[in-house]
Formats: C-alpha cells, structure tokens, sequence
C-alpha cells in the first residue's frame, strides 16, 4: 500500500483553509475572537507551507522548500503565541523568540543537503518550536476547560510524529529524497505529524468557545462588579435556606446591608472610585465569611448575607464584625487620598416556627435597616418580632 504524498498535501492544505475561512467568516460574531486571531494566522501560515510544497514542480525547488519550512514555522509561532495567551495570559518569553532565530541557522544550513536531511531538520526544528506550547498545555492548561486536553493530546501526537519523521527520514533516506514520492513510511509520517496539528487547531477552538460558556454561566448567577450572588440567585439561595431551615427546625439569619451616604461617594470622588469602594466592601464582608454562608449584591449599593445555621448571639456578633471591618477599611480616591464608609445593618433572625416567603424575610430585615438608618446610620439594628406582621400586611398578595 503507498500513500500518494502530493494528496496529502492537498487533503491538510484544504483542512487549514476551511478551518482558517471558518474563523475568519465568523470572526466579528464570536466572542473570543482576540484570542481566535492567532489561531486564524496559524491556519493562513500552515496553508500557505503546504501551498509552497505542491508548488515544487513549478518553481525552484530549493526556494519552494525553504518557503514552505519558513510558512510552518510561523504557523507554529503563532499557534505557540496563542497556547500561551489562553493559558498564561502572557505572550512567550524572549527566549522563545531567541530560539525561533536560532532554529532559522540548521534550516539554512541544510539548504544544500539532500532531500531526507532537509526533511529530518525541517521536522526536528518544527519540534523544537512546538516544545513550549505542549509544556505549557500540559503542565498549566490541563485543568483549564475540558476541551483543552485536546489541545495537550494532539501536540504531544504532532511532536511524536514530528520525531518519527525524521527519524525515518535518517534511517530510510531513500523515501525521502524528494519529498512527493509515494511511500507508505513517508506518508504516515507526514500524516500523524501534520494531522495532529490541524486537530491541535480544531481543539483550540473548542477550548475558547468552553471558557466563554463558563464565564456566560457565572455571569448568570455572579454579580460582575463585585463578585456577589446577583440578585436572583440571592432569592434563589434565601428561598433554599428558608425551606431548609424549617425542615431541620433550625433558626437561620438574614442581613441586609446597605453603604451610608454613598451617592455623596460617587459625587466626590467620582463613578470608578465608588465602584471601587463597592468592591473593597465586598472584599471585606467576604473575608468575615464562611465558605457555607451565601453573599449577595440585591443591587447598588445594598447587599444581603443569609446564614443558613445562624442563632441570635452568632448573627449579632458577625453583624458588628462585619460593620467594623468595613469601617476600617482604607478606600483610596484618584488622587490617593484616604477614606472611609460605614453601613447600616438590618437583622432578621427568622426561627423555625415562622413560614416567610423570600420577600417577607427581606421585607423584614429591611425594616431593621431602615431604623438604623434613621437611628443616625454606622450601626446594626435587630429585627423585632412585633414589626413582622405589619411587614407581612404591607407586601401585595
Ligand atoms: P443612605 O445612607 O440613606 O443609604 O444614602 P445613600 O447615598 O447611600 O443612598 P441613595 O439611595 O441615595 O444612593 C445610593 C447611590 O448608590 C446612588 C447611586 O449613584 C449609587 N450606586 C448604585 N449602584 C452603583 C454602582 O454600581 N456603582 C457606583 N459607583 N454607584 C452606584
Ligand atoms: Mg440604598
Ligand atoms: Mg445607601
């Protein structure tokens, strides 16, 4: 059986440039394009290496070989710049560069050898310069999104075949001499190498594509300012923690925490440094935290903590903690000028006996805060039981 080289080429240069045309077609619709481009240049560069390979018999083919070798190489480059990008969030070091100079030396070098030396150095220089990316893909990116496996699995295949290659083209020269001959050794080793980079490709894809669906399913439930429960995930997890408080007969606690005068934050300092500040503070009341205890932004500038076990005493001496931690907490204005904001806390510590629907447990710490607003502000303030029926009577049906 011999596998027909001058085909093979075709089948991978048509695989790079549907790929290529894919990316590019669909560049302004998807969302990880920035990252997608040097993917897209891979595909482009591969193409075109391929192209100058077929185009042996039309044009010097010294030129054409060396053209084509050079074409790959970039490709590879920029596929590297890519792997880095995703999984460092950093271009390559300078010494990726230095070695991409350096590996040009034994190209050039092999220009007046025959056509096996030419092919086990173009090989083992395209190895050379896929080194990194697998290291990296394998050692930081396997954890990443599922799908980047693919990405680690099938350059660890292009380096094997890269390394067979031209290991066969130095034992078995003869079917190597003008690299279009047909010969089933020849071909499988094109075809394993030269493969498993188109797959390395198609795996990249998929891998951006999981990183924006994770990041689309943490938005839904994330608050993206400040890293909080958004709103309806908040009344999601307080309508668990009620129901579940009352199967096990258990008081739970909910506080409502709202900044002190913080439009006169956003008016003195400016939009960004309050949206600074927002995010200090939930730094802050993160760190009084327990992994178990559920934090969310309701909106502005007004958060809830539902403690899903949490007794009158725990609940109060959290409450202050929390008040005095952000209290103490230094905010920085443009200018570098130091200061601080208070909150006001609303405590409801709903016992087992009472059946709240979320908006009523709110509804109810929310009287709380509103006395401590009036109360003069920086303060916690404990819901009273006497206050929940008139709470109750004022929400509609
Ligand atoms: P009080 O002590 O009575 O709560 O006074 P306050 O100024 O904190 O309350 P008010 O409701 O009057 O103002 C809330 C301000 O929060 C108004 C709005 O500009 C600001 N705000 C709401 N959301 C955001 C946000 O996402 N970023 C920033 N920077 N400001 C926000
Ligand atoms: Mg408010
Ligand atoms: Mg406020």
């Amino acid at each position: 059986m011999l596998l027909h080289t001058p085909t093979l080429l075709l089948v991978l240069l048509l695989g790079f440039a549907l790929l290529g045309v894919q990316l590019w077609l669909t560049r302004s619709a998807t969302l990880p394009r920035r990252e997608l481009r040097p993917v897209e240049w891979l595909c482009w560069s591969s193409m075109t290496g391929f192209g100058f390979f077929l185009a042996r018999d039309w044009m010097p083919r010294d030129v054409a070989g060396l053209l084509g070798i050079l074409a790959l190489a970039a490709g590879v480059t920029c596929f590297t710049a890519a792997v880095f990008q995703h999984v460092l969030q950093r271009l390559p070091p300078k010494a990726y560069w230095v070695l991409l100079g350096l590996t040009a030396l034994p190209v050039l070098g092999s220009l007046a050898a025959d056509g096996a030396v030419r092919t086990a150095v173009s090989c083992l220089v395209l190895a050379v310069l896929l080194l990194p990316p697998t290291w990296v893909a394998l050692r930081h990116g396997w954890h990443n999104e599922v799908s980047f496996r693919i990405v680690g699995g099938t350059l660890c295949v292009t380096l094997l075949g890269l390394a067979w290659r031209a290991l066969d083209a130095w034992w078995h020269p003869a079917d190597y001499q003008d690299g279009q001959q047909d010969s089933l050794r020849a071909g499988l080793t094109f075809l394993f190498a030269f493969m498993g980079l188109l797959g390395s490709a198609f795996g990249f894809l998929l891998a951006s594509f999981e990183r924006v669906a994770q990041k689309m399913r943490r938005l839904a439930s994330v608050d993206g300012l400040t890293g909080c429960f958004n709103h309806n995930t908040t009344h999601a997890l307080l309508s668990h923690s009620l129901e579940r408080a009352r199967r096990e007969h258990l008081p739970m606690s909910l506080l409502m925490l709202d900044l002190d005068h913080f439009k006169q934050v956003n008016d003195r300092y400016g939009h960004p440094v309050g949206d600074h500040v927002l995010r200090e503070v939930a730094e802050a009341v993160r760190r009084c935290l327990r992994a178990s205890d559920v934090f969310g932004r309701l909106g502005g500038e007004e958060f809830a903590v539902i403690l899903p076990t949490g007794d009158d005493a725990g609940t109060r001496v959290l409450a202050e903690r929390i008040r005095t931690a952000i209290e103490r907490t230094d905010m920085r204005s443009d200018t570098g000028q130091v200061f601080h904001v208070t909150v006001s806390i609303g405590m409801a510590v709903i016992g087992p006996q009472l059946v709240l629907t979320p908006n009523e447990a709110l509804h109810w710490a929310d009287k709380a805060l509103y006395q401590a607003k009036s109360q003069g502000r920086n303060r916690v303030v404990v819901a009273d039981p006497w206050m929940l029926n008139t709470t109750i009577a004022e929400l509609p049906a």
